[in-house]
């Protein structure tokens, strides 16, 4: 009861219902349209104040554009992006602008995502300029703190981006994306193309930035384990779709959807003595164009039945955990 009343509690930093966007498939001389690249496809969840929400999934299911959609950097086929109450996905640029300043990114690539000729300072200052909130030394001495928050010192403000290491590159995309006070940070594969050793420092920095804040996280990644580390509450995506949303407890301990049992199964378990129950799926993702009927899941299901194949199944309470949201007929 307690936790039912705490989760009423919690206020959501951004909440997307039933988010789609679908490319378009074009061919021959006249472009002319003959599919759709389902990449997301009615996707709703929503990542309350000062949560961590972990997006999980093989690759081409569709993460990385859930981030994108979220803060407008492609457009939304359907769907809406509540903020502060107001849905974003239609507004003008104009009036995006307030809003662009409460969501921000992290890029997997540290070195393409900041420009080589700026200095490191200028990266960081950059947004502070843009959106007019300080000029001269005001900015100086805020992006000064801002080195010092995410653990660089203030004299390498000065440096270029070639001079810093890969940890510290990505520690100066964490500070551009704080500097104009955002309530939402996606983190697409924030540590992926980080040296191991330092895939610990970047994610334990994320964590100290969170502590004691509102800030929230949604962070996509195909590592479980960092996932594991990091989220408060994971969502499994498939083929464009949430199939499975829990807190990561339960997700890690009791997963419901056979998809996730397969995505953790997958996962090495350093100590021998210890086996894996659970089955593997076999073959690749299907294709986003061409999707399987009912559940798309159905074509790599060791569980599936007849009805998988002809009726979709709804994100629904589990039956054996009611706190775990799934898509499937037979949980
Ligand atoms: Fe497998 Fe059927 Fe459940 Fe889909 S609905 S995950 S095919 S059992």
């Amino acid at each position: 009861m307690a936790e039912a009343a705490q989760k009423q509690q919690r206020t959501p930093a951004v909440e997307v219902v039933d988010l789609k966007k679908h490319f378009p498939v074009k061919k021959g001389l006249l472009r002319t349209t003959v599919g759709h690249v389902h990449a997301v496809d009615g996707v709703s969840f929503a990542i309350y104040q000062g949560e961590t929400l972990g997006l999980v999934g093989e690759s081409g299911c569709g993460k990385s554009t859930v981030g994108r959609l979220l803060l407008r950097l492609i457009e939304p086929s359907g769907g809406s992006i509540m903020v502060d109450g107001a849905d974003v996905s239609q507004m003008s640029k104009a009036e995006m602008r307030p809003y662009r300043r409460q969501m921000q990114i992290i890029f997997q690539d540290p070195f393409s995502s900041l420009n080589p000729r700026m200095s490191a300072g200028d990266i960081v200052g950059e947004p502070l300029m843009v959106h007019g909130l300080s000029r001269g030394q005001e900015r100086t001495e805020r992006v000064a703190q801002l080195f010092e928050r995410v653990g660089l010192r203030p004299a390498q403000m000065r440096n270029f981006p070639h001079e810093f290491s890969g940890g510290q590159r990505q520690r100066i995309c964490i500070a551009r994306a704080l500097a104009l006070g955002p309530k939402v940070i996606v983190g697409d594969e924030p540590v992926s193309a980080l040296d191991v050793s330092i895939q610990a420092q970047v994610i334990n920095l994320l964590m100290d930035l969170q502590r004691g804040s509102n800030l929230a996280y949604l962070f996509i990644s195909h590592n479980l384990a960092v996932v594991e580390h990091i989220s408060h509450r994971v969502a499994v995506m498939y083929l464009g779709r949430i199939v499975e949303l829990a807190e990561k407890k339960t997700i890690f301990t009791s997963p419901q959807h056979p998809y996730t049992e397969a995505l953790l199964a997958a996962v090495p378990v350093p100590d021998p003595a210890i086996k894996r129950a659970k089955r593997l799926v076999e073959g690749d993702v299907p294709s986003p164009v061409n999707r399987p009927t009912g559940c798309h899941f159905h074509t790599r299901c060791p569980y599936a039945i007849d009805r998988c194949k002809v009726e979709e199944p709804k994100l629904l309470p589990a039956k054996a955990a009611p706190d775990t949201l799934v898509a499937c007929h037979l949980r």
